[in-house]
């Protein structure tokens, strides 16, 4: 198979072609917040937005981060030897510190020699050029990912769940990154109420013609506490089935470029905080069912990838700003939601 042992271009592949071996997640908490849960944006954050700022499983904040990533090794070697590892900012928006703080904890998490990536999760709207610069000096040492959560490009569904900058503000932010070469991932969310399968293909498509180099796949979780968990309790919206997620991951990696990096096609919502699907938490099952329908059906990465195949414009795309205004019409869509 052109990746190895499986149908789609792995990470796990990836990085055994880059550094000749497997590379390891260390999730840490920078300690930073988010502008839609500290009042700039907002104060409830995204609907499906735990309290852990979907960093459930990263280290705690109130350690440092030398001894978050000495912890977190330390869990790892527990388990398998391990020699590389991913430093991975995972908790809240990364890059929403004053740049001499960000500084401080990178370089603080890029010290050891045995960490490979320095991974940073943030949005779109929050790496101003200070932070941008700082980004490509810190590039010119180790890797550089920066993970933006897109989730949707359509922005019917982005002001639904409170996502608060719009799709030309990722475009933009992709292009800064990318003058840097800066590795961006595309964090997506499949299942997301109102959407159907081709609106979820559609966002695929957008992808492909963006300089993207990875993309996480995740089914919608609904956790507790989460503006979303009310919405799924008043409404009962539809919730796949693992055998319906199954088929549509297979269908979006199929429309996938072959380029495309594929870091995740399952993620797992903390057990004492998932309410809905109960089976998402069965994270190391759903993923062998996944791979057992890839064989089944015969199919792999791109094969339906066409290179043209997205629209270069939305129509009724809104300017790129820093960060929507409260007033914003997309904001008060949602409040019908929310509310
Ligand atoms: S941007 Fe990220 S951290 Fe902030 S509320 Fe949304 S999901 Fe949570």
């Amino acid at each position: 198979m052109r990746w190895g042992d499986k149908p789609y271009h792995s990470l796990d592949y990836e990085m055994k072609q880059r550094f000749g071996e497997k590379v390891y997640r260390l999730a840490l908490n920078g300690g930073m917040t988010c502008p839609n849960r500290d009042g700039t944006l907002g104060d409830r954050g995204c609907i499906f937005c735990s309290q852990g700022g979907s960093g459930d499983f990263a280290a705690s904040a109130a350690l440092s981060v030398s001894e978050q990533i000495e912890q977190q090794k330390k869990l790892l070697l527990q388990k398998r030897p391990v020699r590389r590892f991913i430093a991975y900012f995972q908790a809240y928006t990364n890059t929403y510190a004053p740049v001499e703080y960000l500084e401080k904890i990178f370089t603080e998490a890029i010290r050891s020699p045995d960490i490979a990536v320095l991974s940073i999760a943030t949005r779109p709207d929050c790496i101003p050029d200070d932070v941008l610069a700082l980004l490509d000096r810190l590039n010119r040492k180790i890797p550089v990912w920066v993970e933006l959560g897109l989730q949707t490009i359509h922005e019917r569904t982005a002001a639904f769940i409170r996502r608060g900058y719009s799709l030309s503000c990722f475009d933009d932010t992709v292009t800064r990154l990318r003058s840097c070469q800066i590795e961006v991932i595309a964090h997506t969310i499949l299942g997301l109420p109102g959407e159907t399968e081709q609106d979820m293909l559609d966002t695929i498509d957008y992808l492909n013609q963006s300089d993207i180099q990875g993309v996480k796949l995740q089914m919608l979780h609904i956790l507790k506490g989460t503006d979303l968990a009310d919405y799924y309790s008043r409404t009962g919206f539809y919730i796949m089935n693992l055998e319906e997620y199954a088929d549509l991951v297979i269908r979006c990696v199929e429309h996938l470029s072959p380029e495309i990096v594929v870091h995740r096609l399952t993620g797992d919502g903390p057990g004492s905080l998932l309410i809905a699907p109960e089976w998402s938490a069965r994270k190391r099952s759903v993923l062998n069912y996944i791979h057992a329908q890839f064989r089944q059906q015969k199919t792999w990465q791109g094969r339906f990838f066409r290179e043209s195949s997205a629209p270069e414009t939305l129509p009724g795309k809104p300017s790129c700003r820093q960060h929507y205004p409260k007033e914003d019409t997309e904001c008060q869509t949602l409040l019908q939601y929310t509310n």
